[in-house]
């Protein structure tokens, strides 16, 4: 990425991004970009600077295994240039091979922005006409709003139950003043975004601006605590005997599942579920299945009965003999199939999701993320809908969108003289970022000779917006040209645009 010179630590921002790597774990798309097939230039130009758990998506991609994007738009406005970062995303991912899914938010916009049904109809429709004018192929992806959408309403109402007010309070400053079709408003997004594995679980990756991260970690969260969720709801769908059952009941009311990390959890709601599954075949090592044994005897309770039968032959084995220990109690020999132990994590994650399914568990896996950049406004500070001048709308008039380019803010110096002697500064500059992020489109030579010509103070600003300010007048002349040649497609997607 560095090849193009873009600064992704040159903008103001820069300690907010920084905090993002140290406090929440995002970690830094340079670490996965080697691995990326065919990366997009905004990944090879850092726009694209963070990621989580990228890499599941990534080997998905390349070895031809299903895979997901998702994003959503709340349909608060017209669509403008910062949006065309995710269009760009979704768009790059479904080319990829990744099943694409876009949807339109509509129920946050009403119920987080109080925007009336017509507004919301009106900008949905321009959302997704920009959205297929850049390339999205609605044949092979998915549109949707999330009124419509009813698989999404019941996953979210399965949410629901496992998420509480106060961790909203935690997360989003809900307090009691916010209204509950706005708490609704939030299950139905983390349900939009496990809402591409509900077929079967994927690697699912979600684009989104570092200010999403909240929905991004409560969605992980969420994903893990469903398995707990569904497992022990098909757990009670099992024949048990009346003993078992009640220990069950004892189990899921004295142990608190906070206290376990995911391993543990999945062994004993898994493994423990499902009568004929050895445990080795889920993966679950014997040091873990100890551990979990160990915490529900300091419980006081009878642990529930592993149903494999391990083979004393390996008994010798430290781990086991601790195992055979910890479940002497129950005066069982067990057989064991003690290869299986060393099986991948991997596969025996996919394995023990693939039986959680079959249980009609849902089996997620926590979706990954991708973080890129905002853009600067145009006026400088930030880019936002609420100030027309300091963004371009993808709606523009082609001459509006070159004027706005021309009266743009610059990294450029007091003078000509001055710019010529210490040359400019790109990386503050909001319009070397229309460069990077849009006007340069896949041509790396191009953006790179922008960037070394204003910082060897060669390129005068004058000559650069005027430049840009064309590129920008005719990536708008073309791009609403194909708004109106995509309008025929919007009408054939499966999408239900008048509510
Ligand atoms: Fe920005 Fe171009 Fe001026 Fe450099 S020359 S500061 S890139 S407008």
């Amino acid at each position: 990425a560095d090849d193009v010179a873009l600064d992704p630590w040159g903008s103001s921002t820069v300690s907010d991004y920084r905090k993002l790597f140290d406090e929440f774990g995002i970690e830094e798309f340079d670490d996965v970009l080697d691995e990326v097939p065919h990366p997009h230039y905004l990944m090879r130009r850092g726009v694209i600077f963070g990621q989580r758990d990228y890499r599941s998506v990534i080997r998905a991609l390349q070895n031809d295994e299903p895979a997901a994007v998702l994003s959503g738009f709340m349909p608060t406005g017209d669509p403008h240039i910062g949006h065309k970062l995710v269009f760009d995303e979704i768009i790059w991912h479904q080319q990829q091979g990744a099943e694409a899914h876009a949807l339109i938010a509509d129920l946050e916009a009403n119920a987080a922005r109080g925007l009336s049904w017509e507004e919301i109809d009106e900008h949905a429709r321009s959302y997704l006409l920009s959205l297929l004018a850049l390339g999205f192929d609605p044949e092979d992806g998915d549109l949707y709003r999330q009124s419509e959408n009813r698989e999404v309403q019941d996953l979210a109402f399965d949410l629901g139950a496992e998420a509480n007010f106060s961790e909203f309070q935690a997360i989003y400053g809900f307090d009691g003043e916010t209204d509950v079709s706005h708490m609704q408003s939030v299950v139905t997004q983390m349900a939009d975004i496990l809402y591409p594995q509900l077929d079967e679980p994927k690697p699912t990756v979600i684009p989104v601006g570092p200010d999403q991260d909240p929905h991004v970690r409560l969605a992980r969260d969420l994903a893990e605590r469903m398995r707990f969720f569904k497992v022990s709801k098909a757990y009670a769908s099992f024949e048990l005997e009346a003993d078992e059952r009640e220990l069950v009941a004892e189990f899921y009311e004295r142990l608190d599942p906070a206290d376990f990390d995911d391993e543990q959890l999945r062994c004993v709601h898994v493994a423990e579920t499902l009568e004929e599954t050895p445990l080795a075949e889920l993966g679950v090592g014997a040091s873990t299945l100890e551990s979990v044994l160990t915490k529900l005897n300091e419980g006081g309770m009878e642990p529930l009965r592993p149903r494999t039968r391990f083979s004393d032959r390996r008994a010798t084995d430290a781990a086991f003999d601790a195992l055979i220990e910890a479940i002497e109690g129950e005066k069982r020999v067990y057989e064991n199939h003690v290869d299986a132990f060393e099986i991948d994590r991997a596969e025996a994650e996919e394995l023990a999701r693939e039986i959680e399914v079959e249980n009609g568990g849902y089996g997620f896996q926590p979706p990954s993320s991708i973080y890129h950049r905002f853009m600067t406004g145009l006026t400088g500070g930030k880019m936002s809908s609420s100030i027309p001048a300091s963004h371009i709308s993808l709606l523009d008039d082609p001459e509006d969108g070159y004027d706005k380019v021309k009266s743009a803010t610059t990294g450029g110096r007091e003078t000509a003289e001055e710019q010529r002697e210490k040359g400019g500064k790109a990386d503050e500059c909001p319009v070397y970022e229309l460069y990077a992020y849009l006007l340069a489109g896949d041509d790396d030579e191009f953006a790179k000779r922008v960037y070394d010509e204003c910082v060897g103070g060669e390129r005068l600003c004058g000559d650069c917006k005027e430049q840009a300010a064309q590129l920008m007048k005719e990536f708008l002349e073309e791009h609403q040209q194909k708004r109106a040649e995509v309008e025929e497609l919007l009408e054939e997607a499966d999408i239900e645009l008048e509510s």
